[in-house]
């Protein structure tokens, strides 16, 4: 491919373009190749007569090839006839080499290996991998790694290089012999020649599984290297100062004594933490992480009004209008019974009240900002910023993150408050999340009922809209949630105004609104608006109703092709329900066929009420990329360890990373070299 070497640079006699191609599979020097392990193995220390052959799996025969034809029929292929004592054997190629022409003819004696089916015309292997071979050659003694690979770029030429490498010097282990002896962990060496070269009558099975030693060990400096980067990560910031926001709790006591309940235990665990890190001369970097409804917002808020109090500006950041303004109404109505001011800014706001923001912002005359990352542009200034808080983390980049840190001024960083709605798993937050301090919201407020789930098939539509006309006409409220589009925004819109129309021909007797993300500003709030206020009775919207819409009467919510969302967005927009006391109904609408995975995630959500065990059930499923989300640009994923099957692995290599980092910082220095070396991006944000 022309130009794809563009850029890319040699190392250690590789030229640019073979350089270029390794790197995509993330293989930029020497050691990286070492780390290239295999995905899987090949035996090839055993022959297998063709007639004990068993169907569906991979063996290795030797035949001698009886003849060999180029068909055209029913498309241009080579078949070649062969066969060992036992049996005959036809080997397929559609596609073949003129060097593969050459090899299967008449008389030649040929290893092949491949899988074996048995079809009308007796058992056959279609692509077979082929090696012309002397009568006697001995077999080899080892399995044979299968690499992962990319386009251009041959198994046997991978293999070629990392055999190479193994050739020279071995690794230098990282972990001191002491602690491996006591971990009962192999040398870095043994294991990483051992997974490339796995010894004779090791069976295939054992590494596969990667139960076996020398994975054990891999796993481990694999784990044991992201705790250490995030720890330090951690640190590094944790070592820059930030102003202390000492308060009395004037202020806050004064919010907490005009709520019209009190907090759950959880929050008020989770107020201490944060207020104790906003009291210290270093930047908190704390996640506040609850289920949806579990009152995130008022903590944020508390900690705002000790920032206040302390005599700093705070500001909220949420990552949608509809969010922001949820979250704005909501602490402005809180404020302004204290008498205190909320500046809002968001992209769609009009020129001159966002001047107006801005100025008052810039003069230090508000201390309160609510708004979306319209807040982090460059023209917005906080003189005196002491906290950030963010909603919804996980939809920022740690670009944003670390631009509202700039935001400080002064040279101290503000306090840093990051808020999650989807709960992360215990060993996700043990990984990927060790660079923060968690505080969980682990309590729902009391008086909340249980959203009963439905799975209706859409062919009962009808009665689905029935029950959506009966609800309303009680006085209750309903949303009423479009499907997903992934491949267009256009037809996912569409989607929503040929659903409104449609709902409102079918309910004439009640006011129907429409809400998606391609709306003006003003129009979206002034449809909430009205919703709020019980104006419109059904609300049809896309997905942007996802988070934090929080409207107390609405207790029906019907999501059409839910087998499209995921489950943390099924487990969000069931939770706009059930925020009253009124029995609340959330009925999931999927269209048949269903996928097998669409399947598992609406069996998850229909079983399970608690976040964290439908994330927990997500990890499983999709594995840990969504949760981290945009956190991921910046951080080591893991190649090796898998976070369900390695919890005692993680376990043991936390303990160490704290251990390592206190006493043998050269240790881990090395570690991080060898997996990372000097790759952790954008960690220290
Ligand atoms: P989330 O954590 O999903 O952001 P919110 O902060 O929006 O949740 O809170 C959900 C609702 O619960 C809001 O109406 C909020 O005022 C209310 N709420 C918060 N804390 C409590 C509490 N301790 N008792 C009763 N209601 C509460
Ligand atoms: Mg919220």
């Amino acid at each position: 491919m022309p130009g794809e070497a563009r850029g890319a640079r040699g190392w250690g006699g590789i030229g640019p373009q073979l350089a270029a191609r390794l790197a995509k599979l993330d293989i930029r020097g020497p050691r990286d190749l070492l780390l290239h392990l295999p995905l899987r193995y090949e035996d090839e220390t055993r022959l297998t007569p063709v007639a004990m052959a068993r169907e569906g799996e991979s063996c290795q025969c030797e035949l001698t090839v009886i003849s060999a034809d180029v068909v055209s029929r029913p498309r241009r292929q080579l078949v070649a006839r062969a066969a060992d004592d036992s049996g005959e054997l036809v080997l397929r190629f559609l596609n073949f080499y003129p060097q593969t022409r050459n090899q299967v003819s008449p008389g030649v004696r040929l290893r092949v290996f491949g899988e074996v089916r048995r079809g009308f015309f007796g058992a056959e292997m279609v692509h077979p991998r082929v090696r012309v071979v002397d009568p006697g050659e001995p077999l080899p003694r080892a399995l044979t790694p299968v690499y992962p690979t990319t386009a251009g770029l041959a198994q046997s030429a991978l293999r070629k290089l990392v055999d190479a490498e193994l050739q020279r010097k071995p690794l230098a282990d990282p972990l001191p012999a002491g602690l491996r002896e006591r971990l009962g962990l192999v040398a870095l060496a043994e294991a990483i020649e051992t997974l490339h070269h796995p010894p004779p009558g090791v069976a295939p099975e054992a590494l596969q599984g990667r139960d076996h030693g020398a994975w054990q060990r891999i796993k481990f400096d694999e784990l044991l290297a992201q705790q250490i980067s995030l720890r330090r990560a951690y640190a590094t910031r944790r070592a820059r100062t930030s102003h202390r926001l000492v308060a009395s709790g004037a202020l806050t006591g004064r919010l907490l004594g005009i709520l019209p309940f009190a907090l759950t235990n959880a929050q008020r665990k989770a107020w201490r933490e944060i207020a104790a890190d906003m009291a210290g001369g270093h930047p908190m970097q704390r996640l506040l992480q609850g289920d949806v409804g579990s009152g995130k917002t008022v903590v944020a808020t508390l900690a705002m009004l000790q920032a206040a109090e302390a005599g700093y500006q705070s500001a909220l950041m949420a990552p949608t209008e509809i969010l922001a303004e949820q979250h704005y109404r909501k602490i402005a109505h809180w404020l302004d019974a204290l008498g205190l001011e909320v500046a809002w800014l968001s992209g769609g706001q009009k020129k001159r009240e966002r001047r107006a923001m801005l100025d008052r912002l810039a003069a230090g005359e508000a201390d309160f900002a609510v708004g979306t990352h319209a807040l982090i542009e460059e023209m917005v200034a906080f003189p005196r910023l002491g906290l950030a808080v963010v909603d919804e983390q996980h939809r920022f980049g740690v670009r944003q993150r670390l631009a509202l840190r700039e935001k400080g001024g002064d040279g101290a960083d503000p306090h840093l408050l990051m808020m999650s709605a989807t709960p992360i798993p215990r060993t996700l937050a043990m990984s990927f999340y060790a660079d923060l301090d968690v505080s969980q919201l682990d309590e729902l407020p009391p008086g909340r009922t249980p959203v009963v789930t439905k799975l209706v098939a859409d062919s009962r539509r009808d009665e689905v809209v029935g029950r959506v006309r009966d609800a309303c006409l009680q006085g209750r409220q309903a949303y009423w949630v479009c499907p997903l589009v992934e491949e267009s925004e256009a037809l996912e819109l569409q989607a929503a105004v040929d659903t409104h129309r449609h709902l409102c021909e079918a309910l004439p007797e009640l006011a129907v609104g429409l809400l998606h993300g391609r709306m003006k500003v003003e129009d979206k709030a002034g449809t909430m608006a009205a919703f709020v206020a019980g104006d419109i009775d059904l609300l049809v919207a896309t997905t942007v109703i996802e988070v934090g819409v929080d409207v107390a009467n609405a207790s029906l919510m019907v999501v059409e092709h839910a087998e499209r969302f995921g489950l943390a967005q099924l487990h969000q927009l069931r939770g706009r329900v059930g925020r009253g006391s009124d029995d609340s109904v959330c009925i999931l609408m999927y269209a048949r066929p269903l996928s097998a995975s669409a399947r598992a995630r609406l069996k998850v959500i229909f079983e399970n009420r608690d976040g964290f065990a439908i994330a927990r059930e997500d990890l499983r499923l999709r594995g840990p990329g969504e949760f981290v989300g945009a956190r991921q640009s910046g951080l080591p994923m893991l190649r090796f360890a898998d976070l369900e099957r390695d919890v005692a692995l993680l376990e043991r290599a936390r303990d160490v990373a704290t251990r390592l980092l206190a006493d043998d910082p050269a240790a881990a220095d090395a570690l991080l070299e060898i997996w990372f070396s000097g790759r952790e991006g954008l960690l220290g944000a």
